[in-house]
């Protein structure tokens, strides 16, 4: 038998026109390229993105169609993810610091029609145009007044696209499981991967996403992930959603701008990756700054140390959120929210339990399983390939044939966990970082970690490297907060207390800077590509 409820086929756009009615005045804050802030509200950015929608109308896009945005977290990229979306187009989000070869692969096989372009970025599109074969249009994301010359096809000034939008529109009805958004995974091997969400699948993710941060409705939110990646974690959906005032800061994402945003939004929840914040701390500590309006801070995208834990708690009184997702997932797979049981726990036993990826979200399922797909026991212990199912998890990547998913639903994340009895998820590795050494396996996140808690050490990565006797060992890479090394005994002797002796890494090397990809994940690859016979040859 069939429910008696109504049809839903939601357009997204649904979420800023509730925004507009009922918390019309909420602030949207947003530091431009200029440095200067501007502030405007859900009422505003809600009847800007129609106008958006209906200039595109005009101009004879149609639903399905993908544009694009080159853009930073400002109110207009917010504007963008309603206006495209919201008229049935789709929103595909570029990483300006992709590899100009992975930008042009990327732009082509989503068959881009018109990129919106941020100022800075003009030159990077200008080094790519004569390759890219769809874009049709480039529109500037500045005032009719500062246009500046390019020679871009077509390119026109975004305000002055806007002048000939209605502020009427009516949203597209866009139709059950509708395409909504676009991103590539950053992916280290072969080509990018388009992932296509729908509109059912981003409201249904930003509701869950909501139950599960600690959230409040008068939180004030510093959104520094970015709109490019992975749909901000949701953001852009459930901040509107819930009438959360949103600070975003443009292109000034180093310790001292993202301070004073912080102090003079009264920021209460800020959204961010590991290496944002270790910059914004070392801000705070060189200056002595407190971050006094900030209650939760959330932090995924890679792993999270305990000192990075630690001086958020003891220093700032700052709870810390892990979480864990990735593109396949919209993001959202796991959050580690209080428990009232922590409340009663020792700083040691809290910190072992807030350093773990957290517990899955309502809507995901999780679980471990061998190399040969066999079900692996919840035990804290048993550590394997990591599997999810969900409604906002992806079922074939943007234009394949074949499913991303086994005959069961379930996707492989490529991570290697370990689950709990009480449900809470610990990332090892990625299953290709993992450290294979004597048949036994060693978690190069482990290792980053332990060392990570070195006073001298301001960033460290570890990656397995041929080894003649045990296939592979850990050789670790480590940036000190000077730049200048430091003697390899004193980090093995304090690694010697952390973690057992056969991980402790055969050799330390230390650099000036890591590799970091284009959104910011170390890219392990490099250096196990530059120092593969490294052990082979000594
Ligand atoms: P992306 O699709 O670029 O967001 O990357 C997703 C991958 O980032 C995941 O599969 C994990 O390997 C990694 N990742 C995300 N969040 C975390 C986290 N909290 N701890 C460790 N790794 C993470």
């Amino acid at each position: 038998m069939i429910g008696d409820m109504q049809k839903w086929t939601p357009n997204v756009a649904s979420i800023i026109e509730h925004a507009k009615q009922f918390h019309p005045t909420k602030e949207v804050v947003s530091r431009m390229v200029s440095g200067d802030i501007h502030k405007t509200n859900y009422e505003e950015v809600c009847i800007r993105a129609r106008k958006l929608a209906s200039a595109l109308e005009k101009d004879g896009y149609k639903p399905g169609d993908v544009i694009a945005t080159l853009a930073l977290n400002t109110y207009r990229h917010l504007e963008m993810y309603y206006g495209i979306s919201g008229m049935g187009a789709i929103n595909h989000t570029l990483n300006f610091r992709l590899h100009p070869e992975q930008a042009i692969y990327i732009i082509n096989h989503a068959e881009d029609k018109i990129i919106f372009c941020e100022v800075p970025f003009i030159p990077i599109l200008e080094g790519l145009k004569d390759k890219l074969v769809t874009v049709e249009k480039y529109i500037i994301l500045c005032d009719e007044s500062e246009m500046p010359e390019t020679g871009l096809k077509n390119a026109i000034s975004y305000e002055e696209y806007l002048k000939d939008g209605d502020e009427d529109y009516s949203w597209a009805d866009v139709g059950d499981d509708a395409a909504c958004a676009l991103c590539y995974t950053s992916g280290t091997t072969g080509n990018p991967k388009g992932v296509l969400y729908s509109h059912k699948s981003n409201i249904l993710h930003a509701q869950a996403a909501l139950t599960a941060m600690s959230i409040k409705p008068d939180d004030s939110i510093l959104m520094v992930v970015p709109l490019f990646h992975v749909l901000a974690w949701g953001i852009p959906y459930f901040g509107p959603m819930f009438g959360l005032k949103l600070v975003m800061p443009g292109m000034q994402m180093e310790g001292e701008p993202l301070y004073d945003l912080i102090d003079k939004e009264d920021i209460s929840l800020a959204f961010g990756v590991p290496t944002i914040w270790m910059g914004l701390l070392a801000y705070c500590r060189e200056n002595n700054k407190i971050l006094s309006s900030v209650k939760n801070t959330i932090i995924g995208g890679s792993a999270l140390s305990l000192s990075t834990l630690q001086e958020f708690d003891e220093v700032h009184d700052v709870n810390v959120i892990h979480a864990w997702g990735m593109t396949e997932m919209s993001p959202l797979g796991t959050t580690n929210i209080p428990t009232p049981e922590m409340e009663h726990m020792s700083k040691e036993e809290k910190y072992a339990i807030q350093l773990k990826q957290g517990r899955p979200i309502y809507g995901v399922e999780l679980k471990v399983v061998d190399d040969s797909g066999t079900d692996l026991p919840n035990d804290g212990e048993s550590q394997g390939h990591l599997m999810v199912r969900g409604p906002w998890i992806l079922q074939k990547y943007f234009k394949a044939e074949k499913d991303a998913v086994d005959k069961d639903g379930w996707f492989d994340t490529g991570d290697i966990s370990v689950l709990d009895e009480d449900g809470y998820m610990t990332i090892k590795d990625r299953a290709k970082d993992v450290i294979k050494s004597g048949g036994e396996w060693i978690s190069s996140i482990d290792l980053e970690n332990a060392a990570f808690g070195h006073p001298e050490v301001a960033e460290a990565c570890v990656v397995g490297i041929p080894h003649p006797k045990w296939d592979e060992r850990p050789l670790l890479f480590i940036v000190t907060g000077d730049g200048e090394p430091v003697e390899k005994e004193s980090i093995l002797d304090f690694l010697s207390s952390k973690v057992a002796k056969w991980w402790l890494p055969d050799d330390i090397i230390f650099l000036k800077e890591l590799p970091h990809g284009a959104t910011g994940k170390l890219q392990k690859f490099e250096l196990r590509d530059e120092y593969n016979n490294h052990y082979m040859e000594k």
